[in-house]
């Protein structure tokens, strides 16, 4: 069996072998360990072996391990769907939210970023694969929101979030990862993020311009959803 530290190893070079294919400058894309339903021992052997940031799609699980894992430097990044009344615990407790996709859950977050903490930085999440996810915004009402969400204090907006169908082809990747791409790039504001990629699919998302890769299964191993799975 292979380790976290193994893991976390292949994943940079496939990163970085990406990197050097699409022409991009080394160190352009950055890596989030996926690390929900993995315990906080898992975190800390990551850790260990060099990485810094952690996405986490469970409230209450997140919070658990963040308070277990207290004594260390980590920067913590909540990329599931949203509910109203967890926008509080999420304001106070990440950095990143890549799951923002209405206004009023970026309102309430902004109300609810306590005043000694940086802007919390956030991406939008867009609906970029149409009927087959529901969540996300839908591409054409992406610039009134990221209008709304740039005009907020508290909040620090920074790209596009996109989590594509599975199953697709290389090249329907790369015409979908395009896409989020070119929204992007047609909002106002120099928005530097892009958040978009996968243990499946990190290759093509990086060719098209990803600047955070989301990886749980290559580094982490295959998720046990044996258990009930969290909601929240
Ligand atoms: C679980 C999850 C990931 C990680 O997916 P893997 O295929 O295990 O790498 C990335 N992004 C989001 C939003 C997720 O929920």
């Amino acid at each position: 069996m292979s380790t976290i530290a193994d893991n976390l190893s292949s994943v940079i070079a496939r990163i970085g072998a990406a990197t050097q294919a699409a022409g991009r400058a080394p160190g352009s894309v950055n890596l989030l360990a996926v690390s929900k339903t993995k315990p906080a021992q898992a975190v800390r052997e990551a850790h260990a072996a060099g990485q810094r940031h952690f996405g986490e799609n469970y409230l209450q699980e997140a919070l658990a391990k963040q308070a277990e894992l207290a004594d260390l430097d980590l920067t913590w990044h909540f990329i599931g769907p949203i509910q109203s009344n967890k926008t509080k615990a999420i304001a106070e407790h990440f950095d990143w939210v890549h799951s923002v996709d209405r206004l009023k859950v970026a309102q309430r977050l902004a109300e609810q970023r306590p005043a000694h903490l940086p802007p919390l930085n956030v991406c939008l999440q867009v609906n970029i694969s149409g009927e087959a996810s529901k969540a996300g915004c839908e591409p054409a009402e992406l610039a009134a929101l990221a209008a709304a969400v740039g005009a907020l204090p508290g909040l620090c907006l920074r790209g596009l979030m996109a989590i594509p169908e599975p199953g697709m082809s290389i090249d329907e990747q790369n015409v979908t990862f395009a896409r989020v791409r070119a929204l992007r790039d047609g909002l106002d504001g120099a928005l530097d993020s892009l958040s978009m990629g996968m243990s499946d699919d990190l290759e093509a998302a990086i060719s098209q311009g990803a600047t955070w890769v989301r990886i749980g299964t290559a580094l982490f191993g295959a998720r046990d959803y044996s258990k009930p799975e969290p909601t929240a």
